[in-house]
């Protein structure tokens, strides 16, 4: 790293902090985003080299390099679950000006080495003070870098109305992490954070914003739980991601499964089968773009989804088993109601079928439809059930 220009202060700093946003998932592929970081020790969140702060980032315009960092690695709070909480003598705490963080940020992307940046930060001298700290160093990379890439912001707990509207403006994404899905759950996860007044009080602030400047650009907000620390149950996580969807332009939820951190309250919980937190993904985007309500989710046992199958073919094993849906006649909704047919299949069958007759799975791999035997149990093609050949081995 020696074709650009960072203070050698601020390069150590950075370099020391490493991936601290570890749990933070910038991106749209979360899982992929963490588990590349994960074959080095989960643990210690302090690193060895400037490109454990820059992460691949998964975005509908492809993947990304972004530097993933914090304005300080120290925190005033306790949240339970949370590496950089305050008394916790494992982590080093280490903080960054918003001038040099914004240097470094620039002369990053000059170099070609990110194009985008996700900040966030520990909370020290109250949560305005520290986002009035991200909100300059988005102001300076915006002003005086006249930096172009991208920015995801993280909005503190309880952050003021102007300072979440004037970070909307400055980034591309910002973050609102709710953590729990209930206040109790909030209260049992990070008993010093408010779940009305600071978190989900700041989402319906967001949207008000939206709403208030309809023709402004401004970034969508996104929230993350930490599942599965606290007795949270999947209907709890989704009823609520439901209604963030549908009444706050929530862009997306993520769900990270909880991992207990040395030194911390938790650390004797028992970590979240990552297969729970692929199965919240899976649900949460048939409820954003499948048009799938959270009544329609098929959960078990106290509120909790199966593993051992998707929710899409659980759903259908249910339902559509003894009455399957007709090709030939399906409205386009029905069609994303087939495991293996998502929104751009069910399109290109709507399409398909004005200009002739759908009648086996060749037609449908024709259409570029990857694994139609995944949709065979469940539709009928030409009229008729699908034959569905058994594996012999
Ligand atoms: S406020 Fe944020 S950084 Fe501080 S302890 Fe809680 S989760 Fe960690």
């Amino acid at each position: 790293m020696t074709n650009f220009s960072i203070a050698p202060d601020t390069m150590t700093k950075l370099t020391r902090m490493g991936d601290v946003t570890f749990f933070e998932p910038a991106g749209d592929s979360p899982h992929e985003e963490r588990h590349a970081r994960h074959k080095r020790a989960p643990q210690e969140f302090q690193s060895r080299g400037l490109e454990d702060c820059i992460s691949q980032v998964s975005t509908p315009t492809g993947a990304k390099p972004i530097l993933k960092s914090m304005l300080t690695t120290a925190c005033e709070r306790n949240c339970f679950y949370c590496p950089f909480r305050a008394g916790r003598t494992r982590t080093e705490r280490i903080t960054i000006s918003p001038d040099d963080m914004a240097h470094a940020t620039d002369a990053l992307a000059r170099a070609g080495k990110i194009t985008g940046i996700f900040l966030s930060s520990g909370i020290i001298k109250g949560s305005v003070t520290t986002q009035d700290k991200i909100i300059d160093t988005a102001e300076i990379l915006r002003r005086k870098y006249r930096y172009r890439g991208y920015i995801h912001l993280k909005v503190m707990p309880g952050a003021e109305e102007a300072q979440l509207y004037r970070s909307m403006q400055l980034a591309d994404r910002v973050s609102i992490n709710l953590e729990g899905p209930t206040v109790e759950r909030l209260a049992a996860l990070a008993p010093k954070k408010e779940f009305d007044r600071e978190l989900l009080g700041l989402l319906h602030v967001a949207a008000k914003i939206r709403r208030e400047h309809p023709h402004e650009r401004l970034a969508r907000p996104v929230t993350q739980f930490v599942v599965g620390a606290v007795g949270d149950t999947d209907a709890e996580l989704l009823t609520l991601t439901s209604q963030l969807y549908a009444r706050l332009g929530l862009a997306r939820a993520y769900y990270s499964a909880f991992e207990p951190v040395l030194q911390t309250p938790l650390e004797n919980t028992r970590p979240t089968e990552p297969l729970r937190e692929r199965r919240l993904y899976q649900s949460s985007f048939l409820l954003r773009d499948y048009g799938w309500d959270v009544e329609d989710l098929p959960f078990v046992d106290a509120g909790n989804l199966r593993q051992d199958v998707d929710p899409k073919t659980a759903w259908a094993d249910i339902h559509l088993k003894q009455a399957p849906i007709d090709l030939a006649t399906a409205e386009r909704h029905d069609l994303l109601r087939v495991p293996g047919i998502g929104p751009r299949y069910a399109d290109l069958i709507v399409q398909a079928r004005g200009r002739g007759r759908l009648t086996d799975l060749n037609d449908l791999r024709r259409l570029g439809i990857a694994a139609p035997e995944k949709a065979a149990p469940y539709i009928l093609l030409g009229g008729r059930a699908v034959p569905v050949q058994q594996s012999l081995f």
